[in-house]
Order: C-alpha cells, then structure tokens, then sequence
C-alpha cells in the first residue's frame, strides 16, 4: 500500500522546512514529564519537530534553546537543555532511526 503521501506535514523549528512527520524527530513538553525528545511521537502535550540533521540542531542550540522553548510554549530551560542534549543522539546520527524504519534491507 502506497500510504506515505497521506502523512501529515510538519515544519521544523530550525530550518523551518515543512517536511512529512515520520521524517522530523518530535521533541513534546509532556505535561507531567518535563521535555522530552519524542522519535515515535506518541507523548502527550505540546509538540515542536525537528530535523534529524546536525544543521537543525546546530541552529536550536546556538539560540540557547530559546526556540524550542517558543516553539513549546515553556519556560522551562533545564528541561530544554536535557531535552537538547538527548536530541543529540538523534539528530548527529539520523542512521540510527533509518535503521528502525528500514530494516528489511539488511
Ligand atoms: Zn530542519
């Protein structure tokens, strides 16, 4: 079934590229668990999308996380922070979710 031109389009924060979902790596201000990096997008509460490419996340981090705490609407920083450097694993090695998604090419 050839279902992906079904799925929702969202923008990222950093280079402010619309791109399908499953391509951005969603970062959500949970509202009981602080902000947290999101890859299956499936936490509840406010939800901000980035690319998983060093460029993005190179532009949220020199901002100091203010864009993504506008993008969530919070004021929490620590939480940002952690959140950030938890997104580091992601978006300076996209590898490792085409892995997940692509796995019948082994
Ligand atoms: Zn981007």
């Amino acid at each position: 079934m050839a279902t992906t031109r079904s799925v929702p389009v969202r923008t990222c924060i950093g280079c402010r590229t619309a791109r399908p979902k499953d391509e951005l790596v969603r970062i959500a201000a949970t509202p009981d668990d602080g902000v947290r990096v999101d890859p299956a997008g499936r936490l509840p509460g406010r939800g901000a999308y980035v690319c998983p490419d060093p460029g993005c996340y190179a532009q949220l981090r020199r901002r100091s996380g203010a864009m993504l705490r506008r993008a969530l609407r919070t004021d929490d920083a620590a939480g940002t922070e952690a959140a950030l450097d938890a997104l580091a694993t992601v978006a300076v090695h996209p590898e490792v979710r085409d892995r997940t998604v692509r796995s019948e090419n082994a």
